[in-house]
């Protein structure tokens, strides 16, 4: 009798799981290899949505791409990774300004970890009262930690004036950031920074940049489908036709 309530609860919880997810929740999905994809979830105009961020683990500690837009994740998020791998984050990066990237900056770079944006990141997020980074690169750069190396590319006005994207050439993996929409999306969503006549052409700028990547990761929803690039694509080019009109 007890197995079944035990069950029964867990399968309340299970099924309750994939309505809405607990506000505080921290979900960390190996991608391949080194590589994970950790989500929090946020409210955005009052539905909770989740958003994507990717670490990977190095020989010399692990490195993260964007901070938990859940601000009671930033701790657990580290945690989990001294938990899992027994190492700590010596890296992040955040790919445009908005708090979905960058809302954990300071509280890492107040831990010591080496905390990098844009200096057009930089910018915006000082005249938006935004985190900010440590350390600011100011042209397209090639990081190299431990045995992996990946860059950094700014490719135009997208989703925001600063987004950039990072590209792990030899794996394959291209992490786009809020510029890259998910399979599962049928709008580009907030478009309140965005260039609507540039969008098309920077995914295009993307897409001759890092050519036939493996995994795409999108900064929300499902990124298992690495036609995301491609899905992007077409509803920048669709939303240019209908601005032309
Ligand atoms: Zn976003």
């Amino acid at each position: 009798m007890r197995k079944i309530i035990t069950t029964i609860i867990s399968l309340f919880y299970l099924l309750s799981s994939f309505g809405q997810p607990p506000a505080g929740s921290l979900k960390i999905t190996h991608l391949t290899g080194d590589f994970y994809i950790y989500t929090t979830y946020n409210l955005y105009k009052g539905t909770p949505v989740p958003a994507n961020g990717l670490y990977f683990i190095t020989n010399e500690g692990a490195v993260i791409f964007d901070t938990p837009w859940d601000t009671s994740q930033f701790q657990p998020l580290l945690d989990s990774i001294k938990t899992r791998h027994n190492k700590s984050v010596i890296f992040c990066i955040a790919t445009h300004f908005h708090d979905d990237r960058t809302a954990g900056l300071e509280y890492f770079r107040n831990l010591g970890i080496k905390t990098y944006t844009s200096k057009q990141t930089d910018e915006l997020s000082k005249a938006n009262s935004k985190k900010r980074a440590e350390f600011l690169v100011d042209k397209d750069t090639t990081f190299k930690i431990g045995q992996y190396s990946f860059q950094t590319y700014f490719p135009g006005h997208g989703h925001t004036p600063d987004n950039i994207v990072l590209w792990f050439e030899k794996e394959k993996i291209l992490y786009g950031g809020c510029l890259i929409k998910s399979t599962e999306d049928d709008d580009l969503g907030n478009l309140g920074d965005a260039n609507l006549q540039a969008y098309a052409g920077t995914v295009k700028n993307v897409r001759k940049k890092c050519k036939a990547p493996k995994f795409v990761i999108p900064g929300h929803g499902d990124w298992t489908n690495p036609m995301s690039l491609e899905h992007t694509l077409s509803m920048a080019e669709e939303l240019k036709k209908k601005n032309n009109h």
